[in-house]
């Protein structure tokens, strides 16, 4: 059978992966370039010291086509489980009640009353009195994250559950978010409820006079299913299974240009990593790569105003990940945990075993993942490993995770340019006019999303709508 056309896939992560899964069903002609030197991108599962560790915990929200899809790649090994996932703020965990969301912030919240229950009388006392304050000035408008949170929790409260994780992770005080709408005071009141009500509300959001959801609180799903072997069984499995006469991986190979010609895309101008500069043709083009690097990638250049909202956004961040192999099995009870107590430096731990117990080799081994988010600028980015362990064994202790004695090895990722998470509802809001640019490029897809499940879903409608299919591709966020 003649092939229906000849694909040029940009990256081998979850989205570069799937469109090939994907496009060799329907008999294409594939060739994937890929800068590293293997498959996976940002999604990868790595053995180490008995113990499997993701390279940055991931996810698997399912539901829908999503769920269809993580189980067409993993079949049945697959774990599902409740999660028991705890923050830690004022030196003790608190169980988690779900995400809590204020205009592009989303993040996940310790139980208010677990926290009042627990906390000292003359801190309790102290969060209640700014609770109250917040109440009696309720009569103006809420501009920014902090006021609406402050309006709902008291200011006391939102510093230390709420603040502190947006400082971390991304570099930004709630006071700097911008609700994209002014928002009315907010009701009902929830710390009022939280303090008299169990369980948490199942729903506080609510859509603004342009019809979109603004602030909402979503309840943490009853299970989670995670891949047997970590995250990265999902990208080595789409990787194993694309085999063929077909199919070419070039590994090693950095695109340096994609060149355009009115509304199409022509060639890719690549090298090879020796210095080997190649073009490369194909009828259609996917991209895994986000938004800033397509814009600096396109000749000729995207127009200016399109290039300047690409560069003013929220600041990215680099994180340092930790992966530690403690020589005793009970180190925590939690599968996660948020860490946004400001005296230790790490935002999240992960306890690998908890999601699957495959990821161990022996019960008495417990792989805990540590992610640590920085600037680029940070000492700490060129401290070597005796300062890195140092500062995530420390963690580790005041936490009361485990002695320093009974860390068996460790080692350290750096991953640079880490866009915050949340940029995935400033796509919608504040990129869409670079969307509806790449959109209007007739054979050339942009598939990188913050996520990968929106990231292999784009890559998979993307190739569906080449053969005829109707999808909104763009506008899976
Ligand atoms: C610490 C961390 C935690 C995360 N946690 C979650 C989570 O819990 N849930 C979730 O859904 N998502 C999570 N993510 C995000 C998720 O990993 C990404 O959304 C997903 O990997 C995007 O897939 P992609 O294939 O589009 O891009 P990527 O994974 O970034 O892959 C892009 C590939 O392109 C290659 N490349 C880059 N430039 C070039 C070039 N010029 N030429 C050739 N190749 C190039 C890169 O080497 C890479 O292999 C996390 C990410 C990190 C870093």
């Amino acid at each position: 059978m003649a092939s229906p056309g000849k694909l040029l896939i940009i990256g081998a992560g979850p989205s570069g992966l799937m469109a090939a899964f994907e496009a060799q069903k329907h008999g294409f002609e594939i060739t994937i370039i890929e800068r590293g030197r293997s498959a996976g991108g940002l999604c990868k599962t790595l053995e180490f010291g008995g113990c499997r560790f993701d390279i940055g915990r991931h996810e698997f929200p399912g539901g829908g086509e999503i769920m269809e899809m993580w189980k067409e790649i993993v079949g049945d090994d697959h774990t599902l489980f409740k999660r028991n996932d705890a923050v830690y703020t004022l030196g003790q965990f608190f169980y988690v009640s779900g995400n809590f969301q204020v205009g592009p912030l989303s993040q996940s919240m310790p139980h208010p009353r677990h926290v009042l229950e627990r906390i000292p009388d003359s801190l309790r006392t102290a969060f209640l009195a700014s609770y109250d304050r917040a109440q009696r000035e309720s009569n103006s408008e809420c501009r920014t994250a902090k006021d609406y949170r402050d309006r709902l929790f008291g200011p006391e409260f939102t510093y230390e559950a709420f603040d502190a994780y947006s400082e971390k992770i991304f570099g930004l005080q709630t006071s700097e978010v911008l609700l994209s709408s002014f928002l009315p005071p907010p009701s009902p009141n929830l710390l009022q409820h939280c303090l008299h009500e169990e369980p948490f509300p199942s729903s506080i959001s609510y859509r603004d006079a342009k019809g979109r959801s603004q602030v909402g609180f979503t309840p943490r799903a009853e299970l989670d299913w995670y891949p047997a072997l970590g995250a990265g069984m999902i990208t080595d499995r789409m990787e194993e299974g694309l085999r063929g006469p077909n199919i070419t991986f070039y590994f090693g190979t950095n695109a340096l240009e994609f060149c355009q010609e009115d509304s199409r895309i022509v060639s890719v101008l690549v090298d090879d990593g020796e210095g080997k500069k190649t073009t490369l043709t194909a009828d259609h083009y996917f991209c895994g790569l986000p938004l800033r690097q397509v814009c600096e990638l396109l000749n000729p250049k995207v127009p200016a105003e399109l290039d300047n909202l690409v560069r003013e956004r929220m600041p990215s961040r680099d994180v340092i990940i930790a992966h530690l192999v403690i020589g005793r099995g009970d180190v925590t009870p939690h599968h996660f945990i948020e860490v946004f107590d400001r005296n230790i430096r790490t935002a999240r731990v992960t306890n690998y075993k908890l999601w699957s117990p495959s990821m161990v080799a022996s019960p008495d081994l417990t792989g805990l993942g540590m992610e640590l988010y920085l600037e680029s600028d940070n000492p700490l980015n060129q401290s070597g490993d005796e300062k890195l362990f140092e500062v995530f064994v420390s963690d580790c202790e005041k936490m009361g995770l485990c002695r320093r004695e009974e860390v068996r090895a460790a080692r350290f990722f750096r991953v640079k340019g880490v866009a915050p998470a949340e940029v995935v509802r400033y796509r919608r809001h504040r990129y869409q006019r670079v969307v509806d640019y790449l959109e209007a490029l007739e054979n050339f897809d942009q598939t990188y999303r913050q996520g990968q499940a929106s990231a292999m879903l784009a890559a998979k409608l993307a190739v569906r709508r080449l053969i005829g299919e109707e999808h909104d591709v763009a506008g899976i966020l």
